[in-house]
This record gives C-alpha cells, sequence and structure tokens, in this order.
C-alpha cells in the first residue's frame, strides 16, 4: 500500500490529498478506461488506484509483477 504514484501526465500524485497534490479528482485515476498511467515512484512498477471497504484511498502495485532482484518470485511490496 502507497499514498504516492507517479502519473504519466501529471507527476506525483498523492491518494491523500483531496486533489491528489496536482488538482484532480480521485476519480480520474479509479475505475477509468483505459486505466490511469500510474507507476510506483520507487521501482517504476504499475500501480493501480485503491479504496479500501473502509474508504482509504491508495495505489497498490499491480498484481502479477515480479521482483526484478528475483526473477520468478512473486513480487513484494516493499516500497
Ligand atoms: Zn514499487
Amino acid at each position: 500500500m502507497a499514498f504516492r504514484a507517479v502519473h504519466a501526465q501529471w507527476g506525483t500524485v498523492f491518494a491523500h490529498l483531496p486533489d491528489l497534490g496536482c488538482g484532480r479528482a480521485w476519480d480520474q485515476v479509479r475505475k477509468v478506461r483505459p486505466p490511469a498511467p500510474l507507476t510506483c515512484d520507487e521501482c517504476r512498477h504499475p500501480m493501480h488506484a485503491k479504496r479500501s471497504p473502509g474508504g482509504l484511498q491508495f495505489f497498490a502495485h499491480a498484481p502479477g509483477a515480479r521482483n526484478a532482484r528475483s526473477p520468478g518470485r512473486p513480487w513484494r511490496t516493499t516500497c
């Protein structure tokens, strides 16, 4: 879980800010088609915007990712 990601056009976005820190709305990155071009600011892996059952907004690494340092091993979201 992360509260920060990098949007290809808008730059860094913050899940915990009402305007994502760039004057945009959460609905512009969550459940949009095509998916918002979000990547992790640390490992550059694609990320998805999510919302927990409790209403917490956050970013999560896309499923199916592999750890570049350990190919074949399931991704571990350490960043
Ligand atoms: Zn990452």
